[in-house]
């Protein structure tokens, strides 16, 4: 997930045009700024490039997830239904906003098991969190179908997927809201950034006001302008650099995919020769982003052995069962219920009664299968050199 390897001239252009202003803040200062709103107009292009009518930038990824939940109004008594394989921003942002997270199996997709999220919806589900975890698609039509039988919201975590799509839809834009990161190591990146994108006038502006100390942005939507408030907010406000650095990588990412593409490919080809091994299932292998290269072995000795080899060799791939920050047996500090607040909230109620409690063992489906899945990042500039050496390798591994 390498934006920060193409940094370069176009960013630095951007920036310039923000210090020349000596306007860091992305609402007001008219008269200083000279017409230069970076973040707006990133908001703006950004949307756009996922085709949807509006964008909302915010400080982090995590941060995009929160605005988005409480737009949708999601809090205490609700559950929300993720995934039990991504990052913990994505329950930290359901806990932060006072709902329960629920997690579900992933499938050979390696994102939501559509079968699974059936089971796990009750009558306070109030909001579905699909991840598309690693730049490639959860099954995101028949899980907005599911939902949309049920009345329930769906939220995109599309943290991990900018420039990714199906069938030419970009990932983000199924759901009522999807949210990204552009924190350093995403596809894109403004160092710490994120953006929510919807097609909903009413949810924009909530988040457009939440994310501003709910500002009312009435007379302006999206800007400043009005002194009415409708709601308490909270500051998830973007500055003008990041938004000016936004501008420049936006304007690379499709470039970024299409190199990412050109090196998976060849990776993939060397791995095929493993005996037995499958790949992580591709519901548009054309929009794939990319940014990481997963296979499946036969078991988990294969996968083992394979990957020691690999080590040994200096290619040694991720195995994400074992990986604490993006695998649910892995959360301790989740599973344990550790927190910093002397009531244990948001894992007991105010008077100290445990009110969420969950089951280590609850998502083997997810173990099976990771435990068997190896996964290589995959960068822009690899290199020719260090592409034939890691595909040298891989055939190799076809007889371990
Ligand atoms: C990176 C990431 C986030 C959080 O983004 P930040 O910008 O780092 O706060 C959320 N969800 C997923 C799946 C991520 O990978």
């Amino acid at each position: 997930m390498p934006g920060f390897e193409i940094f370069g001239s176009e960013e630095k252009k951007e920036i310039m045009d923000v210090l020349d202003t000596g306007v860091l803040f992305r609402y007001e200062f008219n008269e200083q700024r000279n017409g230069v709103f970076k973040v707006r107009e990133f908001e703006e292009q950004f949307s756009q490039y996922c085709g949807t009518k509006y964008g909302q930038a915010v400080t982090s990824g995590t941060a995009a997830l929160k605005v988005a939940l409480m737009a949708l109004g999601v809090g205490p008594g609700d559950e929300v239904i993720t995934q039990g394989f991504t990052f913990v921003a994505t329950w930290e942002a359901i806990l932060e906003v006072g709902a329960i997270p629920v997690f579900t199996e992933i499938d050979t997709t390696l994102n939501m098991d559509p079968a699974d999220l059936k089971l796990k919806i009750s009558d306070k589900t109030k909001c579905i969190i699909p991840v598309h975890m690693m730049g490639a698609p959860a099954r995101i039509e028949e899980i907005v179908k599911i939902a949309a039988e049920k009345n329930i919201s769906v939220l995109e975590d599309t943290a991990q997927a900018a420039g990714a799509r199906i069938q030419g839809k970009h990932l983000g834009s199924f759901g009522n809201c999807g949210t990204f990161s552009f924190d350093s190591v995403k596809t894109m990146t403004t160092g710490e950034g994120g953006m929510i994108i919807t097609d909903d006038e009413e949810l924009w502006r909530s988040m457009s006001e939440y994310q501003d100390h709910g500002h009312d942005h009435k007379i302006n939507p999206g800007a400043r302008g009005g002194e009415g408030r409708r709601f308490i907010g909270f500051n998830y406000r973007m500055m003008e650099l990041q938004g000016a650095i936004g501008l420049a990588q936006l304007a690379k990412l499709d470039s970024m995919v299409v190199a990412q593409k050109k090196n998976k490919l060849s990776l993939k080809e060397a791995a095929s020769a493993i005996p037995g091994v499958s790949f992580r299932e591709l519901i548009d292998e054309e929009g794939d982003s990319a940014t990481f290269l997963a296979f499946i072995l036969q078991d988990k000795n294969h996968s083992e052995r394979v990957n020691s080899f690999l080590t040994k060799e200096g290619f040694g791939a991720i195995n994400f069962s074992a990986n604490s920050w993006h695998f649910y047996p892995k959360w301790e500090h989740l599973l344990e219920g550790k927190t910093l607040t002397s009531s244990g909230y948001p894992f007991s109620s105010a008077g100290g009664k445990r009110r969420i409690i969950f089951d280590p063992e609850a998502l083997p489906q997810s173990c099976s299968l990771l435990e068997r899945t190896l996964v290589y990042p995959i960068g822009i500039n690899m290199g020719e050199e260090k592409l034939s050496s890691m595909r040298k390798i891989l055939q190799k591994a076809a007889e371990i």
